[in-house]
This record gives C-alpha cells, structure tokens and sequence, in this order.
C-alpha cells in the first residue's frame, strides 16, 4: 500500500479510507536510533541553526525514506515553517498535497477542505465515514487509557504521552496498534495505583526531550495530563467527521485551546502545569497568554534538540515541584 507523509494530525480516516498508510513524520524522526544527525543532516543540506529541530528532522526523515514520495501539507492550522518544508521537499521531488485548518474553526469551510483532500484520494464520504467508525473503536480505547491516567492513577505518564500521540497515525497499522493499547490497557487494570503526591499537566507541542515524564516520576509527580497528545485521540462523541475536526483544538487559536485545558485541569485536579515551547517555535510567544490566563503554578520549558533533560532543565523542575510542595 502507498504511504503519505503527515507533518501534523489531519483527517487521517480519508487515508485509510484509499486504502494509503499515513506515516507520522514525528513520530519516525524522535523514535530514530539518532535524531539528532537527522537534525545535522538538513543543517548540512542548508537548513538554518535557529529554525525548529522538528522542521529539520522532519526535512531529513523524508530525504532518508524512498517509499514517502507524498506528503499532506497543513498550510494553516499547522506551522508556517511547514510551508518552507514543503517547498524544500517539493524541490526534492516529494508530491505535495495541501490541507488547511480554516482560523475561524468555520463548519463550511473545513468541510470544503476535508472534501477536497477526499477528491485527492478519490474516496466518498461513505468510505471515510466507514474508515471513522473503525477509527473511532481505537480511539475509545484510548480515551480509557486517558481516565486510567487521571482517575485511577494506573497509567503513568510516558504511557498516556506514547499511545495518545500514536493516534495521529495509529502507527501506520490500527489493527496492530488496537492490540497494543489492548496490552496495555490489561497491564494497567492488573497493577497498582501510582502513589506519586504531586500530579501535573503537560501543555504545548510534544517534547523532543525524552526522559521528562520519568524524570518527574522518580520524585514524586506524575503528568496526569497531556494536552495535544490528548487532543490526538479526538476526544469528542460525534459522529459527524467534519465537527469532529472542528472540536479539535491543536490548529486553531490559543483562546480555544485554553478552555479545553481549563476544562481538564479542573477535571483532573492538577496542581501544578508544565508548558513546554520548543525553541525558535512561534508558539513560544503563546506562554505569555497561558501565564495571564491560567490560575495555577506554571514552569515554562525550551527544548531545542532531541535529547534528554540536561542539568539546568533538571533544577528547574527540581525547584518547580519544591515550590508546589
Ligand atoms: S514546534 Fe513549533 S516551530 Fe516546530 S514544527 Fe511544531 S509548531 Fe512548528
């Protein structure tokens, strides 16, 4: 079956409806055995130092993969470094497919928008309506892996990042992918509570670093929360597709992603919040916005290449759950 790349989530059912398998970029690059020489690599093929080490991992991961010879290009809603990513990858020869998340969250013009990357993959909306249905027993899944995490304590925080982030793409392979959150779901239902006092939200893109939610578990908190990679599982009961990516808070502006995550921290009983902002993104500039608006202990997080935290990253969250204690 054909491949198409995904920079970010998009309506992933039309994909499976043609019968292609949607690729995550992201998840392809942070799960390299070296992220970090794919990063070097687009920096030696002339992407700039101070540009987002997503967007070059990205750049690279397509480069290295011969059989991603497609790519769904989220012009709004997304990245404006995407743009430039997909003009260089487009030079390279990588046919680009583009998808826009409407501002304004506007039901007509989203559904134009989905209609016309199903005319691209030449399904109907009976296809993609049947793909969403199977999708959708995944998600649920899923979704109870979520309250497992924030209402039992049996999830710990790795594994809610991990199997909600997977639903951008459900790993290329659902059946597959079902068979692990179901593994999951049983190894978590057999064990015991987390007895961690201190419970966190995570909030922003996902992280490049990757040993933060242990990290944190080791002295005593646990992230019961995590915004996008929540908002990746479409945690939303309707049947309609069109409004299903409209409830979907990742592209639009900050103010409506506010309330879901005002929402979730009351549900969730949240002491303390973590906003990570990946250097030279522009979503950095959104921190001052949540600092204003939320109404709880906040510590605000750069990471800048794939790695693990290093030691100034260390103290601060050292010094953060201290000052929450
Ligand atoms: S972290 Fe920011 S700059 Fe980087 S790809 Fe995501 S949205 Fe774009």
């Amino acid at each position: 079956m054909p491949k198409v790349g995904i920079t970010t989530t998009i309506p992933v059912e039309i994909v499976y409806a043609a019968g292609w398998v949607p690729v995550d970029l992201n998840n392809i690059f942070i799960t390299d055995e070296n992220p970090q020489a794919l990063v070097e690599e687009a920096e030696i093929a002339g992407y700039p130092r101070n540009l987002c080490a997503w967007i070059k991992g990205l750049y690279s991961t397509v480069r290295r993969d011969e059989n991603i010879r497609t790519l769904i290009a989220v012009t709004q809603g997304d990245c404006s470094n995407t743009h430039a990513l997909m003009e260089t990858l487009e030079l390279a020869g990588v046919k680009i497919i583009p998808f826009a998340f409407p501002f304004d969250r506007d039901y007509d013009l989203l559904k134009l928008q989905i209609e016309k990357l199903m005319d691209a993959f030449g399904v109907d909306w009976q296809q993609v309506n049947e793909a969403k249905a199977r999708l959708d027993l995944i998600r649920r899944k899923v979704w109870e892996l979520d309250r497992l995490t924030w209402e039992e304590n049996l999830v710990n925080g790795w594994d809610n990042h991990l199997y909600q982030i997977c639903c951008s793409d459900f790993d290329s392979d659902p059946k597959a992918f079902a068979k692990k959150v179901d593994a999951a779901l049983k190894k978590a239902k057999s064990g015991s509570p987390g007895k961690e006092e201190l419970r966190l939200g995570y909030i922003g893109v996902p992280p490049i670093i990757d040993d933060l939610y242990d990290y944190l578990e080791e002295r005593g908190a646990r992230v019961v929360y995590n915004e996008t990679q929540r908002q990746f599982t479409m945690p939303f009961n309707t049947g309609d597709l069109v409004e299903q990516y409209r409830r979907y808070t990742y592209p639009y502006g900050i103010f409506f992603r506010l309330k879901d995550i005002e929402q979730e921290i009351e549900k969730r009983n949240i002491d303390g919040v973590i906003h990570y902002a990946q250097s030279f993104c522009y979503r950095q500039i959104e921190d001052l916005i949540i600092r204003e608006r939320l109404k709880l202990p906040i510590l605000t997080l750069e990471g800048d290449k794939p790695n693990r935290l290093d030691a100034r990253t260390r103290m601060r969250l050292d010094a953060f759950l201290e000052m929450l204690r």
